[in-house]
C-alpha cells in the first residue's frame, strides 16, 4: 500500500522525529510502505515525516540513479542490489573535519517540480540501525552521501529550501509560496 506524501507546509514535516526504540512487525511493514510510496512517486528518498510519522526513519534507493558514488557498509562493498532499498532508522551522521563540498541540484517529494541546488559535503558516514533494529556503518559519497544528509535532515525538521543559497532560495520563493497555499487549502477542503 502506498502512504500519502506530505507536501510543504504540513505542521509534521516541522516535527522532529522521535527515536525508534521498539522494531516490531509496525516497524518492518512502515519501511515497506514507505519504500513502496517512494518507488511510485520515483524518489531516491524518504524520510517518515513525509508520510506523516515524526519518526528517526528514512529509506533510499538508489539502485536507479544515474550517478556514480562509492559505498562501503559494514566494512565491505555489496552490491547495491544486496542492501537497497535501505531502511536507516535512527540514523547519526558524522562528516570527517575538510571532507569537500559539492553542489547539485536537488529536489524533494514534498515539493512537487521545485528543484534548487544545494552544497553538501561529498561524504559522510552514517550509523544507523535497520529495519530489524541490527546496528550498521556506512561510508558514501557522491548522490549516496547527498540523498542521506537531505533524509536526515528531514528527521530533524531541516527542509532542503533551508540549505539553499540566499540567490537560489529567492528564485523559487514564489513557486514555494504558492505550494504552500495550496497545501493549507487542500486540508481545508478535506477537513470541512
Ligand atoms: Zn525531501
Amino acid at each position: 500500500m502506498s502512504l500519502r506524501i506530505v507536501h510543504y507546509n504540513e505542521p509534521v514535516l516541522r516535527t522532529k522525529g522521535e527515536k525508534v526504540i521498539t522494531f516490531d512487525a509496525a516497524l518492518a511493514e512502515l519501511a515497506t510502505e514507505m519504500v513502496e510510496t517512494m518507488h511510485e512517486a520515483g524518489g531516491i528518498g524518504l524520510a517518515a515525516q513525509q508520510v506523516g510519522r515524526p519518526l528517526q526513519l528514512c529509506v533510499v534507493d538508489l539502485r536507479e540513479a544515474d550517478a556514480e558514488f562509492t559505498w562501503e557498509i559494514d566494512g565491505a562493498r555489496p552490491p547495491l542490489d544486496l542492501f537497497m532499498p535501505l531502511v536507516l532508522a535512527n540514523p547519526k551522521l558524522s562528516v570527517a573535519p575538510g571532507t569537500s563540498e559539492s553542489s547539485l541540484e536537488e529536489g524533494c517529494l514534498s515539493f512537487p517540480k521545485i528543484r534548487g541546488e544545494i552544497t553538501r559535503p561529498e561524504a559522510i558516514s552514517v550509523k544507523f540501525q535497520d529495519e530489524r533494529g541490527v546496528p550498521h556503518q556506512l561510508a558514501c559519497d557522491g548522490l549516496f552521501a547527498r540523498c542521506i544528509q537531505h533524509e536526515i535532515d528531514h528527521l530533524n525538521c531541516v527542509l532542503f529550501i533551508e540549505r539553499m543559497a540566499r540567490a537560489t532560495r529567492a528564485e523559487i520563493d514564489e513557486a514555494v509560496k504558492t505550494l504552500a497555499r495550496e497545501t493549507k487549502a487542500a486540508a481545508k477542503n478535506k477537513s470541512s
